[in-house]
């Protein structure tokens, strides 16, 4: 191996095994707590800013799951994973440009961050190539500001409405509408947070039965996250440590 990034060391490995252990109690004893099957809560350990040999520790330790935020970062990691061998679940979770569609569907398995029509078109379009269908969650926002992301529930707006949003997904031959992401806004208790996404997903899964993923909860709130159903948490800090920078 020549690139020394993609080779992980001894105590690197232990911290992460450390952090590993912590978070997948905290999710079972979240699960426990609200009645749920653990096999029902995927964990996605989010590495953005951490480099490839980190995503090949956590593989090693069992972890399945993988998400990045941003389009340059992720490709190049995912190519260095690849090429030792090692095929994680790629989930892309950050806000994505359309001009950017066609790197993501390379690499990612799932996009959590469809938030309008144009995004889901180009995602679409940019799919066609791909063996199987790319699964795609609309990204909601849970307090109607349109300047934060997020497809806007309860509205009829032909770009950015949940509904309109999720038509141009499932209508896709591409894609596949695969449930609902969220992240708690800031300035919000997340239990506010989650209890509204909850019943946002609730009326989405009754004109969308088979969309029954719901992508919420971070490091410091996935505990209430699956309390009011998370099928997959986003975990970074808490697995990987604090990242040097805000992103
Ligand atoms: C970075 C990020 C996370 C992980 O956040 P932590 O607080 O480090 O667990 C989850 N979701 C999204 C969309 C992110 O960008």
């Amino acid at each position: 191996m020549t690139d020394s990034s993609a080779t992980v060391r001894p105590d690197r490995r232990a911290e992460l095994a450390a952090g590993l252990a912590q978070v997948r109690a905290r999710i079972a004893d979240a699960c426990a707590v609200a009645g749920r099957d653990r096999a029902d809560v995927t964990m996605i350990a989010v590495t953005k800013t951490y480099p490839a040999g980190d995503v090949l520790a956590l593989a090693g330790l069992g972890v399945t799951d993988v998400g990045e935020n941003r389009d340059q970062e992720a490709a190049g990691k995912a190519a260095e994973v690849a090429a030792a061998g090692v095929s994680p679940r790629w989930h892309f979770i950050g806000q994505l440009q359309r001009n950017k569609a066609r790197s993501v569907v390379r690499y990612a398995d799932v996009v959590h961050s469809v938030d309008s029509v144009r995004l889901a078109r180009a995602l679409g379009t940019a799919a066609a190539g791909r063996e199987r269908p790319l699964d795609a969650l609309v990204q909601v926002s849970i307090d109607g500001d349109p300047a934060r992301g997020g497809a806007l529930p309860g509205s009829a707006d032909p770009g950015v409405g949940l509904e309109p949003v999720a038509e141009a997904v499932a209508d896709s031959p591409t894609l596949r509408l695969a449930g609902l992401m969220a992240v708690a806004p800031l300035g919000w208790a997340p239990e506010r947070a989650f209890a509204r996404l909850a019943e946002v997903a609730e009326a989405f899964r009754s004109v969308h039965p088979g969309a029954v993923a719901l992508s919420a909860g971070m490091s410091g709130d996935l505990e209430i996250a699956i309390q009011y159903g998370a099928t997959h948490v986003r975990v970074g800090s808490a697995l990987l440590g604090m990242r040097p920078t805000l992103r």
